[in-house]
């Protein structure tokens, strides 16, 4: 042990000295009050031995001074006294000290304290320890390592004093991992777990060092920048983390790309203030997500006015399927030469009681955040069943029903069950049926959802991918999920005659979707221009406001009679 000691004569502490070095300890002599204190800052003891009665510097003010100095290093004192009489005892216990050695002093007795003092000195650091390690796991998440919920509602409030303090430019970023749920419920936790970690990682590898990270929820973390010059700052960290990001994964043998949106709150800033904060960053990340993902938004007033809505749209949206607010639409799809129709898409429509119609591009992702769509897609699919028997049993056979699907239906092992029964119980033959899937969706969940497809091909219903080109699948990757239809999105098909490269696409998607026998629709077609590019290009089937707009089911019934009598198709 390294022990201090002080006593201002001479002889004692050579005394003490011998007796200590013989025991086999090294010492640090003082010969005063003063010098123990200094010496005990720098050469940092194991013990302390204290002559009470030292001039200028008494033992019990020495030992004050030490306790005073450094509370959590915890080193045994022990006094040195002629005469310990109980006014003494109590004098040195409440100076900070630890025990009592009497002059002249046995070495033994000498020994024996110092041993019990050791005792008691690794027990102590023990606990030090022990809280320290607490602590840290009080403040870390156990999964990724990255702080947690709790260390950064502290560390919002430690920022939010020091940025008015020091009038510092402050960042809180919100990160949102884009369709997380989806691998944890596709892949399980175990893959779910392995990606949170590499995404905190690489969510690191973009910071400084003084940065602070945690995460704060399943897939959501969070950032403090501290020292920002301008919000623009903040902004192009957002998107090193996006671009970090979004490099691919490779997870216990699965290859994944994924996203992820983030919100950044500036703080202090016109609209941001102590308390909102942390919402306000929120906010943002959700209208990062709105926007379709995999960017980054800031806080503005006007998202605070469009949050309020968001949520009363949801509230609405939770109770619209019980209001039977939501309804059917049927678009025509068209055998484009024979001017006649052959197929329709089912669009999920909602007449809100206070906005009117609300697009199925509002509510369809929102229905996706809340948890709604599987309750939806449901109901839909059962809807169209429904009709689909109507008119099969009224005597129109011949139609196919094309419905939308949501990535997330397609992780409902049961589906193809489902259809089956829904299929069964309308007593209508599977072909009528077809489901729209878009293509980043097949594409990314192509892994998981394959044997979900393959279920459902083999009932029979025919599966089609919907905006084809927005994605970057080749239809030859493609092949190998049961596709019957494709769907060139309607963005190609409105620049066909003023683009020449949208025309160029569009002719080589038509030509080798017919080579590898699938069937092409053209979407969105809004003039007789592009109707005849398409008729000139071999594309069979098409659909678009210039043909027919989405009709309600009484329009349809109309439309499907006139057709079963060979009247003209075409509207104009
Ligand atoms: P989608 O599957 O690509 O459906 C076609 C959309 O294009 C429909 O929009 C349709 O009204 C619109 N459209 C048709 N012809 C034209 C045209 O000539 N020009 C233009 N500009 N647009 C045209 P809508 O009804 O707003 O649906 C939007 C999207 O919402 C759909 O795109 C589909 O992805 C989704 N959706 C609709 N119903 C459902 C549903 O029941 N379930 C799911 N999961 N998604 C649905
Ligand atoms: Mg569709
Ligand atoms: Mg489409």
């Amino acid at each position: 042990m390294k022990i201090l000691v002080a006593d201002d004569s001479k002889t004692t502490r050579a005394l003490i000295t011998e007796s200590l070095k013989r025991l086999g300890h090294e010492v640090i002599p003082a010969s005063s009050g003063h010098e123990a204190v200094e010496l005990f800052q720098s050469s940092r003891p194991d013990l302390i031995i204290l002559d009470v009665i030292m001039e200028e510097m008494d033992g019990f003010e020495c030992a004050r001074r030490i306790r005073a100095l450094d509370a959590n290093n915890w080193v045994p004192i022990i006094f040195l006294s002629g005469a310990v009489d109980d006014e003494n005892i109590a004098k040195g216990i409440n100076a900070g000290g630890d025990d009592y050695l009497t002059k002249p002093f046995s070495e033994i007795t000498l020994s024996a304290k110092i041993k019990a003092m050791q005792r008691i000195s690794d027990m102590q650091h023990q606990l030090f320890e022990a809280t320290q390690k607490l602590s840290a796991l009080s403040s870390t998440d156990a999964l990724t390592g990255v702080y947690n919920r709790l260390q950064f509602d502290r560390t919002i409030k430690e920022k939010i004093y020091y940025s008015n303090r020091y009038n510092k430019l402050l960042a809180l970023l919100f990160i949102d991992l884009d369709n997380f749920k989806m691998i944890n419920d596709s892949l399980g936790h175990y893959v779910g777990d392995l990606l949170l970690n590499e995404f905190a990682k690489r969510l690191k590898s973009c910071l400084r060092l003084d940065d602070f990270i945690a995460r704060i929820g399943g897939d959501e973390f969070a950032i403090i920048l501290s020292e920002i010059d301008s919000p623009e700052m903040a902004g192009e960290v957002a998107k090193k983390i996006i671009n970090v990001l979004s490099m691919s994964y490779h997870l216990a043998g699965h290859d994944l790309q994924m996203s992820s949106s983030i919100g950044i709150a500036c703080y202090p800033s016109p609209d941001t203030d102590q308390e909102n904060w942390v919402q306000n960053a929120d906010i943002a990340m959700y209208h990062a997500k709105e926007l379709g993902r995999n960017n980054f938004q800031y806080f503005t007033v006007d998202l605070n006015e469009q949050h309020k809505q968001q949520v009363n749209l949801e509230q609405s949206l939770k109770s619209a399927l019980d209001k039977q607010e939501l309804f059917l639409a049927y678009q025509p799809i068209l055998n484009l030469k024979a001017k006649k129709m052959v197929r329709m898409e089912v669009l999920c429509c909602w007449k809100h009681p206070e906005q009117g119609i609300i697009s199925p591009n509002i509510f369809i992702p929102l229905a996706e955040e809340l948890g709604l769509i599987d309750v939806i897609g449901r109901w839909v699919l059962q809807s169209a069943c429904n009709q689909a028997k109507e008119w099969f049993d009224a005597g129109y056979k011949n139609f196919k029903m094309s419905v939308n699907l949501s990535p997330r239906q397609l992780l409902q092992k049961d589906l193809p069950r489902l259809i089956d029964e829904m299929l069964g119980r309308a007593h209508i033959p599977a072909r009528l049926l077809e489901l729209e899937l878009t293509e980043t969706s097949a594409l990314i969940y192509s892994h998981f959802s394959e044997d979900v497809l393959n279920k459902i091909h083999d009932i029979g219903v025919g599966i089609a991918l919907d905006d084809f080109g927005t994605g970057y699948s080749s239809l030859t990757h493609l092949k190998r999920l049961p596709i019957s239809t494709i769907k060139i999105d309607k963005l190609f098909i409105q620049d066909i005659i003023v683009d020449s490269n949208s025309a160029m696409i569009v002719k080589s998607v038509i030509a080798l979707g017919n080579n590898l026998g699938f069937d092409v629709i053209a979407e969105g077609i809004e003039t007789a221009e592009q109707l005849q590019f398409l008729i000139d290009n071999n594309c069979a089937l098409g659909q678009g406001f210039y043909l027919y707009q989405p009709l309600s089911q009484i329009q349809m019934t109309d439309l499907l009679k006139e057709c079963k009598e060979g009247k003209s198709m075409l509207a104009k």
